[in-house]
């Protein structure tokens, strides 16, 4: 039969695991946050693409809203020509329909130029794109891995806490109780090892009657600095 002492080194090896596989679980939603923000820049340069190709767009109708208005300028002087008597109406107004000519060459320049553009960056988006979906690929694995393995702690924790259930039950309660005190008070170890004379949590010198105590057979004794139980490992 194994002394308090030594049941509640158990349940505080059961209480360590616990602590540190939850702490894990309570983890991996933040890391699960930085895989998924690698795709945040991936997608904020293809927005970026979107937005300049919609942009480019509406250059380009812009452009061909100006050839149309040139070509009705054509018409209307087309028409003109028609009503002139003189030879010099005429070729004045053959001579604005040539300068009217050149600005719609102009403006077809420029469309097509737009329109290249436009291709160059739907070629741009087409190879981000990619990008996104492989990376996408990596990160949807990584976290599938991961809420793997959060439902795994979950369950180990589980088993450990019935572990503990049934540990505790065997333990004095006035040492449990203690024990539980510390540990909450803590946050670390409730019991600790004396090491040549010093508490093996805060690593003050112990005076030697509570060192004396400590090596007694289940007997309680704590740190007079930190609180802590202690134990004598022979
Ligand atoms: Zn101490």
């Amino acid at each position: 039969m194994s002394t308090n002492l030594e049941k509640l080194l158990t349940v505080q090896d059961r209480d360590r695991k616990i602590r540190r596989l939850t702490r894990e679980v309570t983890d991996i939603p933040a890391r699960k946050q930085r895989i998924e923000s690698r795709l945040e820049e991936h997608r904020r340069v293809l927005n970026q693409i979107h937005e300049e190709i919609k942009k480019k767009n509406l250059q380009a109708k812009e452009i061909e809203a100006e050839v149309a208005a040139a070509r009705e300028k054509i018409n209307k002087l087309r028409n003109q020509q028609f009503e002139v008597k003189s030879n010099d109406d005429y070729r004045s107004l053959e001579k604005q329909i040539a300068g009217v000519n050149g600005e719609i060459s102009e403006f077809e320049d420029r469309e097509l130029n737009v329109m290249e553009e436009i291709e160059e960056l739907k070629k741009t988006a087409v190879l981000h794109e990619a990008e996104l979906n492989k990376e996408q690929d990596m990160v949807s694995k990584e976290i599938e891995s991961l809420d793997q393995r959060a439902k795994n702690l979950e369950s180990e924790v589980e088993v450990l806490k019935k572990e503990r259930e049934s540990l505790v039950a065997d333990v004095n309660p006035d040492w449990l109780s203690r024990y539980e005190r510390i540990l909450n008070h803590t946050g670390d170890y409730a019991l600790v090892r004396i090491d040549t004379g010093v508490c093996g949590g805060c690593h003050m010198k112990l005076p030697p009657q509570v060192t004396h105590d400590a090596r007694k057979a289940d007997t309680m004794s704590l740190c007079n600095y930190c609180g802590r139980m202690l134990y004598y490992h022979g």
